[in-house]
């Protein structure tokens, strides 16, 4: 399951974020991932649920903003976006084609507390 590393490798990263900036508690997590992943954001919630359970991000609000697969073909020159993840054109079928977008994975916004009485 590609949602397990990838959730991993999100709450690493957020935990990190947490300890070096000193915040308290992770409300909202805005995360942008590209369509190339075939997440199941459904899927992914849960697993960064159980991951973060007993840190500061426990019980955060993961929204997962996917962004679609775009492709531009070698062959024809089309521009074309997929709903699925195939480096396929869809207009002439060629397997030469660049990706244009689809492959991020980037922290877009956080939503974080910090008691700033406990960190004078
Ligand atoms: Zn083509």
């Amino acid at each position: 399951m590609y949602e397990v590393s990838l959730s991993n490798t999100l709450s690493k990263a957020i935990l990190k974020l947490c300890s070096d900036a000193g915040w308290d508690r992770v409300r909202r997590i805005l995360v942008k991932i590209g369509g190339i992943r075939k997440v199941d954001p459904e899927l992914m919630t849960f697993i960064f649920a159980g991951l973060t359970k007993d840190t500061p991000a426990e019980g955060a609000i993961l929204s997962i903003m996917m962004t679609p697969l775009t492709l531009k073909c070698q062959s024809c020159g089309r521009v074309a976006s997929r709903e699925d993840s195939e480096l396929i054109c869809p207009s002439c079928g060629s397997r030469k084609v660049n990706i244009l977008s689809g492959l991020e994975l980037s922290i877009e916004a956080l939503e974080v507390e910090k008691d700033f009485y406990k960190h004078e």
